[in-house]
């Protein structure tokens, strides 16, 4: 157990998570070894924004294939920030409830692949968010880097750290959408989620289960 006032680097990996796969692991390592990272925090987020929240799986869920994945990892640990806040979830709230938590002398250092960061002018409170932490966008197949986003940073007086990582082109959409078809998903994620996913059906053709907005999902595509 790492303890928090040792802790002088912190990266924060948020995401939906649904379901957490190797990309995210291999991409918080790598920004770990190359950051010189005490901890990294994976924050599996509440309700995101950005998603159709009939078709994101139970926050539970999510946090639970979270915990399994970074099970063995010593470095790695899990928030509950943003899935027991209220509301849409919100970077400017999980920077500034982990800057409380952990206290002004860390060094907080939040991931992200190189798609999720192309949209951070959009996100709540953009340019107070970029002064909470150091950002660094991984790159990730299938998405062309904007040479607009580190002019951007630049433009708040701060500065995006872009890193190349070995390639993996695993997203969660795809994995879901493979459970459904009935395709194998070994080694796309850790075993313990593999096993999570089937004993709980998630992501299964005509599974319904009731989501965090209260509504029964049917998946489809
Ligand atoms: P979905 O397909 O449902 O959007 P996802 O695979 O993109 O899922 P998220 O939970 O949305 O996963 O992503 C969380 C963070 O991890 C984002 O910053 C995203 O850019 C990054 N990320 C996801 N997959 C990869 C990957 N294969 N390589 C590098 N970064 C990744
Ligand atoms: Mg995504």
């Amino acid at each position: 157990m790492i303890t928090q006032s040792k802790l002088c680097r912190i990266g924060v990996m948020g995401g939906t998570f649904d379901p957490i796969h190797y990309g995210h692991l291999v991409t918080a390592e790598v920004v770990r070894g190359e950051f010189d990272i005490d901890l990294v925090l994976f924050v599996p987020s509440g309700l995101p924004p950005h998603k159709d929240p009939r078709l994101v799986s139970p926050k539970e869920h999510r946090y639970l294939m979270t915990v399994f994945a970074t099970l063995t990892n010593p470095y790695f640990e899990v928030s509950r920030v943003d899935i027991d806040r209220e509301g849409e979830t919100y970077t400017i709230d999980t920077l500034r409830d982990l800057r409380k938590l952990y206290g002004d002398e860390v060094e907080l250092y939040f991931i992200t692949g190189a798609d999720a960061i192309a949209e951070i002018c959009e996100w709540k409170d953009a340019a107070e968010l970029v002064k909470l932490a150091e950002f660094v966008a991984a790159t990730r197949p299938g998405y062309q880097f904007d040479q607009r986003i580190p002019e951007w940073f630049e433009q708040q007086g701060s500065q995006l750290h872009l890193l190349q990582v070995p390639a993996m082109a695993i997203s969660s959409t795809d994995i879901r959408r493979r459970v459904e078809e009935q395709k194998s998903i070994r080694y796309f994620v850790p075993e313990a989620v593999e096993h999570y996913i089937r004993k709980n059906c998630l992501y299964m053709p005509k599974h319904t289960h009731t989501n965090d907005a209260g509504s029964e999902v049917f998946r489809c595509r």
